[in-house]
């Protein structure tokens, strides 16, 4: 008992309070977002020259006062407007004809969107209809693991299906996850071709009165096959389970709703009148359905329709659409919005993402345990080095270093062409 009660305060100690947010912000700001990172990664080599000078980036301010068409010349202005404003969100946006803050003085129809990385929301709010643990902007252990599976079927397709090299994936703060597709190929996608991207990632189609959402067709196309290959690795972990998906009639009258008739009534009639897990139950379905002769699909289908990742695609269609930045804090939880390495999604876990509080306190902590240290080789040190936000910026750091052979090439034969033009 003891324990816990330690445990609580030790929790308590370092948890997020809403109203300490301006404060907590102000010195978050000043302290630690990382803008020196976070300008080099947005002015992709200086290549173009004005690619940061025209990128646009949005404050949300307390009382949801919200300001669009923000940009900044560089680092240092960018760093003194955050300080100032002391944002609640940051988002970012495309790179336009103009600078986005001279918006106003072009002439209507010349300010253009051009650019922008291609990015992706994964929301668990979407995931309500498959998931028993928690509802809405609720999240648990449990389901985080939807997230999981989602990053590892959508990285892989960027990578191998398109190409991609420059992914970078964020924890949203609360309850999903972003990915930032950086490859200049990627950042120069018209309009129409962002919507083909993310019409062939879209697997699951209708909306909430649509039962049937998944429809497949034997042989799979690769994209099929190889998702399928990791929903098959995580299914019956994630929904037979942990979400204890055919604990009851309600549950599992959804998924018995997916097969031939002849499976569902045998099924509904034999659970209906014994005590069994889940477990039992998947097992007896899949085979009831191996041994069907109607559609092979099917059990692949319900694979599909309770484990595929739910875009919301909206965001990847447009050109124009703002997503949170990354290394913003969530309003509600305190936490910062990190950096996911791939290699370790398995083992990410949003739990233990720092709160803003949480830094601060490690900042304090930290000098506080150096007393041997002069106050100046403390002041040295930056200051996210004496916090658990370290990893999270290494993640990015490494990020950054993959882009840089991108940003060379590009310097290269921007060089090239201006000699050329005899213009060097
Ligand atoms: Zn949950």
């Amino acid at each position: 008992m003891a324990d816990t009660e330690d445990l609580q305060t030790s929790q308590k100690s370092s948890q997020f309070s809403q109203s300490d947010l301006p404060e907590l912000l102000n010195q978050y700001y000043k302290r630690l977002f990382p803008y020196k990172y976070f300008f080099q990664w947005l002015s992709y080599g200086g290549v173009p020259k004005n690619y940061f000078v025209h990128r646009e980036f949005s404050f949300t301010l307390k009382d949801d006062v919200y300001l669009r068409y923000q940009s900044f010349v560089d680092q240092q202005e960018l760093e003194k407007e955050i300080i100032k404003r002391n944002p609640y969100k940051i988002d970012i946006g495309a790179v336009f004809s103009h600078k986005p803050k001279d918006h106003k003085m072009i002439k209507p129809g010349a300010f253009q969107a051009e650019e922008k990385e291609l990015v992706f929301d994964i929301d668990m709010t979407d995931y309500d209809e498959v998931r028993t643990c928690c509802k809405g902007a609720d999240i648990c252990e449990k389901c985080w693991w939807f997230m999981v599976v989602a990053m590892k079927i959508v990285d892989r397709a960027l990578k191998d299906d398109f190409g991609f090299q420059h992914r970078l994936w964020v924890y949203s703060g609360r309850r999903g996850v972003h990915c930032w597709v950086c490859d200049e190929s990627a950042r120069k996608l018209s309009q129409n071709a962002r919507s083909a991207v993310a019409e062939y990632l879209s697997v699951i189609k209708g909306g909430e009165s649509q039962i049937k959402k998944v429809n497949l067709h034997l042989p799979y196309h690769p994209y099929i096959s190889k998702s399928l290959e990791i929903l098959k690795a995580h299914f019956v972990d994630l929904v037979i389970e942990n979400q204890d998906m055919l604990s009851c009639k309600e549950q599992w009258e959804g998924m018995l709703a997916l097969v031939p008739e002849s499976v569902q009534n045998e099924l509904n009639a034999s659970w209906s009148t014994t005590t069994k897990t889940s477990r039992e139950r998947w097992d007896e379905l899949e085979m009831k359905l191996e041994n069907c002769t109607e559609r092979k699909e099917t059990k692949d289908e319900i694979m599909f329709q309770y484990c595929f990742p739910r875009l919301d695609v909206n965001v990847t269609k447009g050109l124009n659409h703002l997503l949170k930045s990354p290394f913003c804090v969530h309003p509600k939880t305190g936490r910062v919005c990190v950096p996911i390495s791939m290699q370790e999604v398995d083992t990410f876990d949003p739990f233990t993402v720092p709160t803003i509080s949480q830094l601060c306190e490690e900042i304090d902590k930290h000098d506080k345990n150096t007393p041997d240290m002069i106050e100046d080789e403390k002041k040295k040190i930056p200051a996210f080095k004496k916090t658990s936000l370290v990893k999270p910026i290494g993640i990015f750091v490494e990020f950054l270093k993959s882009l840089e052979g991108e940003n060379d090439n590009r310097w290269k034969s921007f060089r090239d062409e201006e000699e050329r033009k005899g213009q060097w």
